[in-house]
């Protein structure tokens, strides 16, 4: 199938970008295009009007201070994966960013477009929550920062009104003593996971655990982070239960069925992924307090 007729823009500057937003009920931002064509080409969306960002300077920046990492709606995955200064202040954007897709699509796949895409599926919306992130936004009214929770709604669903364009997304850093894992499972690798895992161990100076936060991929409508701390808080970091972490989240967690996976399995993975992945996340907290 093809797309429906739109007609095209190629604004220079965000500004021309807005304007073209708020003139033309019914246009779409394009900016990798590796999720907006196929539902172009399903006519799953048919906008009259695509507006182009790839020719706005000033985009494609990956900045990184002590306070976290800011991706401009530019930086393609492949940018962001490659970006050893990022992943040092804050390691899950490269860890989660190997699992998107396939080479080709994070050569052209943006990281903002992914979360103004708001697939709950998406590894980048996840890690959004899981760090506590927030966009900025442009619209005629001006720009202003928007929370993960209140950005959004429902799958593929954001709290964007229709003339506002993201113009980067914010990771806040790691904050200190802690560690990360990130885990998935896909029936191949590159797929969407059928459900995967991103988790955050942070310990106290002693090697107790102070805080475990988890999210998910393909398992409920939105991003959500869910707080497993009390399953092990003050444990020596060695005989923290993992398990009983799970154990906790399977009970969190409201996955849905689909002809991937049924609920059930989908349940199963969460407990068996959060216990994985904090072992590891765990391992890597101790290794830094213990060289701190
Ligand atoms: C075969 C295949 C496999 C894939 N596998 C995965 C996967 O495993 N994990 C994963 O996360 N993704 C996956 N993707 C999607 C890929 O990561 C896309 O890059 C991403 O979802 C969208 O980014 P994009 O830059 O291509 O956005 P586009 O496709 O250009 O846009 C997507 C949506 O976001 C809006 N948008 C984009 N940028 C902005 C902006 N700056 N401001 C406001 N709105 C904006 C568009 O209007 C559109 O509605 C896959 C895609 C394909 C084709």
């Amino acid at each position: 199938m093809k797309p429906a007729p739109f007609r095209y823009a190629d604004p220079r500057s965000v500004g021309e970008v807005l304007e073209v937003l708020a003139a033309e009920e019914g246009a779409k931002v394009l900016a990798g295009g590796q999720s907006l064509l196929p539902l172009l080409s399903m006519r799953l969306a048919a906008p009259a009007v695509l507006v182009d960002l790839n020719r706005v300077p000033g985009l494609d920046a990956v900045e990184v201070d002590g306070e976290g990492v800011r991706v401009g709606a530019l930086v393609r995955h492949a940018g962001l994966l490659g970006d050893h200064d990022a992943a040092r202040v804050q390691p899950l954007l490269a860890r989660a960013t190997a699992n998107v897709a396939h080479p080709a699509i994070r050569n052209r796949g943006t990281t903002v477009g992914s979360i103004a895409h708001a697939d709950p599926a998406g590894e980048m919306t996840s890690v959004l929550a899981l760090t506590g992130g927030s966009v900025t936004v442009a619209s005629p009214s001006g720009e202003r920062a928007v929370g993960w929770r209140d950005l959004f709604v429902g799958p593929l669903e954001t709290s964007l009104p229709g003339a506002a364009v993201v113009t980067s997304a914010f990771f806040p850093a790691l904050p200190p003593r802690s560690g990360t894992a990130f885990a998935e499972v896909a029936r191949r690798k590159g797929d969407y996971a059928v459900c995967g895992a991103g988790v955050v161990v942070t310990l106290d100076e002693d090697r107790r655990v102070a805080a475990v936060r988890a999210s998910y991929m393909s398992v409920g409508l939105v991003p959500e982070v869910h707080d497993l701390t009390e399953s092990v808080a003050g444990s020596p970091v060695e005989k923290a239960d993992w398990a009983a972490a799970g154990a906790l989240a399977r009970t969190l967690v409201e996955p849905d069925g689909d002809l991937h996976a049924s609920a059930d399995y989908r349940r199963l993975l969460v407990g068996v992924l959060t216990e994985r992945t904090l072992a590891d996340a765990a391992a890597e907290a101790a290794a830094k307090v213990t060289g701190e």
